[in-house]
């Protein structure tokens, strides 16, 4: 069975040596030398000016919304992961769903109309590892004093102008969960500007603790040395996973393009990472369905990323999905394809196969 994702694994031996030392020293989290030597190695990476690490991606969104002080509306998308709406509201905000474009991110000429006096920021999600409009946002951002935040979930690696895709907005936060294309078995890291942000991260990473005072209401989001030792041998991989990507990302898109009825992406101006291959099945000869039963039936598992919108949530009470028409659309007909570093060109073509016949 080809299966949507792949965890990469680095050698065993390798993340042994990795290890090591940890039995030497006995320090197994609360920001430790592994931990500190993968904070570097990242920030150089990523080309950000700061990073700060936590146990998952989720706890360190909710805790940059905290740090940022992030009050009342929060304008977002309904195209993305539970994990960006669920940090709004558990922070205490109200989501205010946005509708996205043709490349799943959110529709920029659509966010002033949504703003009000209770907005305080702008929570974008970089889909699939497409990049949003981060120049007109920001411009957006500075006339009417939002924060913004990106969802980099998606984005690990994309760079946009030579510049890391962390390194726009007031924040941005990475995954290293094992789906993503770099991870640290379970893992997150906050990107941002300003130096004063970092003391309250940590602070609300770490119980609200900042040094011996209690300074915040904070919770327990750190990254141990066991997950930093994992990413500190995956990134020595990294840039020949994104090529192996790439090769699979390609012959989809060669074997995939000016298909009738099939909708794929086409070209950018960014450096991508090819994290992952959503296709839009729209008039096509089978629909969603039929093309991922089709796909099962000769052992291949496609996945409906993103399905159902997260503004579908029945703990909202309301049927919110009228307010973003696009998106209900692209979530009612995407489909993602397997997409993974070990993913041979013979089990692309199956898939290609599977799809076209
Ligand atoms: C994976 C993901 C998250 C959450 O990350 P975790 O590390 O799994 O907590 C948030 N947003 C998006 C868009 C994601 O894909």
């Amino acid at each position: 069975m080809i299966n949507v994702t792949k965890s990469s694994m680095p050698f065993f031996e390798e993340y042994c040596q990795e290890i090591k030392s940890i039995w030497d020293n006995t320090h197994l989290t609360n920001m430790g030398p592994v931990h500190n030597r993968l904070q570097s190695a990242l920030k150089d990476y990523l080309k950000v000016e700061n990073i700060e690490l936590f146990v998952n991606g989720h706890l360190a969104l909710y805790c940059a919304l905290k740090a940022l002080d992030v009050k009342g509306e929060v304008i977002t998308t309904p195209f993305t992961f539970a994990s960006t709406t669920n940090a709004i509201v558990q922070v205490g905000c109200t989501p205010v769903f946005c509708d996205v474009k043709d490349d799943y991110t959110i529709d920029e000429s659509k966010i002033e109309g949504l703003i009000t006096d209770k907005t305080s920021a702008i929570l974008a999600v970089h889909v699939y590892g497409n990049i949003c409009a981060v120049e007109e946002i920001e411009k957006i951002a500075k006339k009417h004093n939002l924060k913004v935040i990106y969802d980099a979930a998606h984005a690990f690696g994309v760079e946009y102008k030579g510049r890391g895709i962390g390194d726009y907005g007031d924040v941005s936060m990475f995954s290293f969960h094992a789906t993503k294309v770099f991870h640290t078995i379970e893992g997150g890291g906050i990107t941002f500007k300003d130096e004063s942000l970092k003391a309250k991260l940590n602070a609300e990473r770490n119980f609200g603790l900042s040094g011996e005072e209690l300074v915040v209401f904070g919770t327990n989001a750190k990254m141990n040395e066991f997950q930093a030792a994992m990413g500190i041998c995956n990134l020595k991989h990294i840039d020949e996973e994104l090529n192996k990507r790439k090769l699979a990302f390609d012959r989809y898109a060669e074997r995939l393009s000016d298909v009738n009825g099939l909708t794929i992406l086409g070209e950018y101006d960014f450096k991508r990472n090819y994290a992952y291959f959503p296709i839009l099945i729209d008039g096509y000869k089978k629909d969603r369905e039929g093309v991922m039963l089709a796909l099962k039936e000769n052992g291949a598992m496609a996945r409906k990323y993103f399905y159902p919108l997260v503004s579908e949530n029945l703990a909202f009470n309301k049927d919110l999905t009228a307010l973003t028409p696009k998106a209900l659309d692209f979530s009612r007909k995407v489909l993602c394809l397997p997409l993974y570093a070990g993913l041979s060109i013979s089990e692309v073509d199956k898939i290609c196969d599977v799809i076209l016949r």
